[in-house]
């Protein structure tokens, strides 16, 4: 399959490289590392992401050259209807690019999908997943040095994987940190990434409204000690009164998890222009939250980390949430952590 692709890539191609929508540090890390890639190869690469990035990941190499999808759509369905070939990076389903789905559907191009989330759609004419990964981003490393290729890693190239294996893995911390994963981050520190810097950059991003944000976020936590689950809530109407930023609920729901007996997490922040309430889910151990997004919260994702959405007002999705819980409750207390 690695051979197929280094065949494909040997003459120069429009290509265009998408990743999911809402996308995270393991997404435009990804995007933008293969961008530098392909284009040290002489193809003629666009980025388009179905909707905007977050500020925290926007000095990210080339970040600044995407095209945003719901923004200049007709650039990008122009450019996506040029394109001989499309990468698609982090997501395994059409539908994870939101409004692009069907644009794509009726596309005639080569697909190719590196992506390490569970049950792949099979959309793609060539497929690298393998839920095994850390990260896309280890993915990219994987194939750029399969194909004997590391000697075009840059340093903005080696920063952009650095960032999304830091943050799909909770910096190190979640069980999909192999040996491997560390290596690679070391050989991405060899390449230039600078791990002080990236962790500063991505981290290090308080904003007085975004503190206030949290503190209304941990004042909304509810506990239920008897299912060992916390969960957090966000109105539009509390994001509105503290100037909520693209990006600033990231990382919440972690909070709501670090409680010692907790082993399933899950908060829900309104999107009033969207008439959806977005959900993410975080557990520890074998508790598996793909599972329950994709049976009940309309999403997916990979056992300990995933999301999706309500379509019910706020009271009556939390009123899901206790109807949901009996059904896990034996699970949830087993859960070795
Ligand atoms: P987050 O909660 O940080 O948005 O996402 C956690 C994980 O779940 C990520 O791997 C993300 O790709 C996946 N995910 C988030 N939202 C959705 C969704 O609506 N549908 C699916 N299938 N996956 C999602
Ligand atoms: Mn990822």
């Amino acid at each position: 399959m690695l051979q197929t692709l280094r065949e494909r890539l040997q003459q120069p191609h429009k290509i265009v490289i998408i990743p999911h929508k809402n996308p995270d540090g393991d997404a435009i890390g990804s995007v933008t590392a293969l961008c530098g890639y392909l284009e040290q190869l002489n193809h003629e690469v666009t980025m388009i992401s179905p909707n905007e990035f977050p500020d925290f990941l926007n000095w990210l190499p080339l970040s600044e050259e995407f095209v945003i999808y719901d923004q200049e759509t007709d650039k990008a369905t122009e450019k996506l209807k040029e394109a001989e070939m499309t990468f698609h990076l982090d997501h395994n389903a059409f539908h994870r690019t939101g409004q692009m789905e069907e644009v794509l559907q009726n596309l005639n191009t080569f697909f190719v999908m590196v992506d390490h989330h569970q049950q792949p759609d099979n959309f793609a004419d060539l497929t690298f997943s393998d839920p095994s990964m850390s990260s896309t981003c280890e993915m990219i490393y994987h194939l750029i040095t399969g194909v004997g290729d590391a000697k075009l890693i840059t340093p903005a190239m080696a920063t952009s994987m650095y960032t999304g294996i830091l943050t799909d893995t909770g910096s190190f911390k979640y069980r999909s940190t192999t040996p491997t994963t560390m290596r690679v981050a070391a050989d991405l520190m060899d390449m230039g990434a600078n791990s002080e810097s990236i962790n500063r950059k991505i981290y290090d991003v308080n904003t007085p409204s975004r503190m206030k944000l949290l503190g209304v976020a941990l004042s909304n936590l509810r506990i239920l000690p008897e299912y060992r689950t916390a969960f957090i809530t966000l109105s539009q109407q509390e994001l509105d009164e503290n100037n909520f930023n693209k990006g600033d609920t990231e990382g919440f729901v972690n909070y709501a998890l670090s409680l010692n007996d907790v082993v399933f997490a899950q908060i829900f922040i309104e999107k009033e222009s969207e008439g959806i309430i977005k959900t993410s889910l975080r557990s520890k151990g074998d508790f598996d939250v793909n599972l329950m997004a994709r049976k009940h919260w309309d999403g997916g994702g990979h056992r300990n980390a995933a999301g999706g959405k309500s379509e019910l007002d706020m009271d009556a999705t939390m009123e899901k949430l206790i109807s949901i819980l009996p059904a896990y409750e034996k699970e949830l207390l087993q859960t070795a952590i």
